[in-house]
């Protein structure tokens, strides 16, 4: 075993003590030279241009559970996505704080990299994508709702990444295309927000699902992630879900 992988296992296992086991590895290069991500990624969002010596981002995943994302939008979907995010941060922290410790240079990115629904009213992006990072790493596809499908979590799961000088073994973007392009993710889309075209070619319309999640916000239940809980793709759409009066009961909580 070389030192890369070695370096590589004993993130993985801090990692898996700390509830992770989606994790990916993208070669902070292909930010430069992947058609998508160059594409869309300006020169200030790069991995390089956040860290000079950059040469791997690490990327985690933490799935929402299904029979929490039927409910939504709902208190319940709105604290999940809270924690989850908090969860993100700390992990991430942990991982960067590790590969310092091992001698590595890292940041941990903040998993929202915004000041709030009113940042970004005024700003829609982050200054870092998680999302085009995890798809570099290799951990999905962007699917219509522009978000990260994966094989086994569909849209229902959020990811987070760390910038580290330290080289890994590099995972590579999925070929497999997982959207199946059945465009329920449109349809169901309260404000019109979501493109019926593939992404990139269209983009959602960020603003209008921001001033959506602002209404939502006010009675305590945003985000909406409507589009994120009817995608069919993802082994969890086996799962247990709630009943009817069970999701009636926790939709019926809202300031
Ligand atoms: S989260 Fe809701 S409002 Fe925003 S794009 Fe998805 S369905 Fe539309
Ligand atoms: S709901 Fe259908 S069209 Fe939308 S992302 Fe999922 S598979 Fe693709």
């Amino acid at each position: 075993m070389n030192s890369t992988d070695e370096l590589y296992d004993k993130i993985k296992i801090l990692a898996r003590s700390l509830g992770i086991v989606d994790i990916g590895i993208a070669d902070a290069k292909l930010w430069n030279t992947d058609p998508l991500v160059s594409s869309r990624i300006k020169t200030t969002g790069r991995p390089e241009s956040i860290l000079p010596t950059a040469k791997s981002v690490i990327v985690i995943g933490i799935p929402i559970q299904r029979a929490i994302i039927e409910t939504a939008p709902s208190i319940s979907y709105a604290n999940a996505y809270k924690n989850i995010n908090t969860m993100l941060d700390q992990i991430t922290e942990r991982i960067s704080l590790e590969l310092n410790i091992l001698g590595y240079d890292s940041i941990y990115i903040p998993r929202d990299g915004y000041h709030g629904i009113e940042g970004l009213k005024d700003s829609p992006s982050a200054f870092f994508s998680h999302r085009h990072a995890a798809y570099l790493a290799g951990l999905g596809t962007f699917g219509m709702n522009n978000v990260i499908l994966t094989e086994k979590y569909g849209p229902r799961i959020r990811f987070s990444s760390v910038i580290t000088t330290a080289e890994l073994p590099y995972d590579s973007p999925m070929t497999k295309e997982l959207c199946i392009k059945c465009k329920k993710c449109t349809k169901v889309c309260p404000v019109s927000a979501v493109s019926d075209q593939m992404y990139p070619s269209k983009i959602t319309k960020k603003e209008l699902c921001i001033d959506f999640a602002a209404e939502l916000a006010k009675k305590g239940i945003s985000p909406c992630g409507a589009c994120i809980r009817v995608c069919p793709v993802g082994l969890d759409r086996d799962s247990p879900i709630p009943t009817d009066e069970a999701k009636e009961l926790i939709q019926s909580y809202v300031k």
